[in-house]
């Protein structure tokens, strides 16, 4: 498993699940065939499933150690959840394990930290016991950007019980709430002396951005302001799960650009593969440098 180091940080990787999923013509809007294939020659198959052009994504979360905390962002889908789509539902996988096999048990989480709170991303806040979804992290706080937090819990009121991201806020993030764990953040919170966050909604109301410095060195956690690596290419190709598709267009370029400038190692919640690489300007748009 690939130990990566910012400064007196590391950063680890932890994959849930990963495999072909949309066909980029249903996965993006504007999505344009002969600038996907121009990209082809190095997405295949890494990123797109061969012959059927099918986006490969994984689900992850990432471990982040400091001199003073264990956090972890973003928690993926969780198991034994009930969820329509069949690749998600129902799940046990041994992620718990593949956590403790990184050094960072359950109990040694300090913060969990989710990016914004769609199914994907808050799946192992809880777990399943004696019938009730309790905090999986039994000695963390978990950190909620409050924008994002309130923009589901109005959803909830107008959607009722058990309906919001796929029934994610009512398994995953109200437990949470409801034994106390939860912290509702502002942009300007600091959780450690390295991290800090910033706001890049159009995913979402509340999509953040993380970053992590130390040592002259950055790494930026960007959840899903980026679903997969074609966006670096074309960053007005806003995903049709993005609440809002121009802004997250406007956020996604800004978030690049933030990348170029801070010379950031950009760690998205579902790039399969080298999963980070360092971005770089290229005619009106960015490449990527994988960190391989
Ligand atoms: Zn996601």
């Amino acid at each position: 498993m690939t130990v990566r180091t910012i400064g007196g940080a590391t950063i680890q990787k932890v994959e849930e699940i990963c495999g072909p999923g949309f066909k980029p013509a249903r996965m993006f809007p504007k999505f344009v065939q002969e600038a996907f294939d121009a990209q082809k020659h190095w997405m295949v198959p890494e990123h797109v499933e061969p012959g059927s052009d099918r986006l490969v994504g994984s689900v992850h979360s990432w471990i982040v150690k400091t001199p003073k905390h264990t956090i972890l962002i973003d928690t993926c889908l969780g198991n034994h959840k009930q969820r329509h789509n069949p690749g998600w539902n129902n799940l046990d996988t041994p992620f718990l394990e593949r956590l403790k096999a990184c050094g960072c048990p359950a109990e040694s989480v300090d913060f969990v930290m989710c990016t914004h709170l769609h199914v994907d991303h808050v799946g192992w806040n809880t777990k399943l016991q004696d019938g009730r979804w309790v905090p999986t992290f039994p000695n963390a706080r978990y950190l909620f950007a409050k924008r994002e937090y309130a923009h589901w819990e109005s959803e909830r009121r107008a959607q009722g019980a058990g309906k919001v991201n796929d029934g994610s806020f009512d398994d995953s993030v109200l437990p949470v709430v409801e034994a106390g764990k939860a912290v509702m953040i502002e942009t300007d919170h600091q959780p450690d002396p390295l991290l800090t966050l910033k706001d890049y909604p159009g995913h979402t109301p509340g999509s953040v951005g993380i970053n992590l410095k130390d040592g002259g060195r950055q790494a930026t956690f960007s959840g899903d302001i980026m679903h997969h690596p074609i966006q670096v290419y074309h960053t007005d190709w806003s995903s049709q799960f993005c609440w809002n598709q121009e802004l997250s267009a406007k956020n996604r370029r800004k978030l690049l650009e933030d990348c170029v400038e801070s010379n950031a190692l950009l760690c998205p919640a579902h790039f399969p593969g080298a999963n980070a690489g360092y971005i770089r300007p290229q005619g009106d748009a960015f490449r990527i440098e994988w960190d391989r």
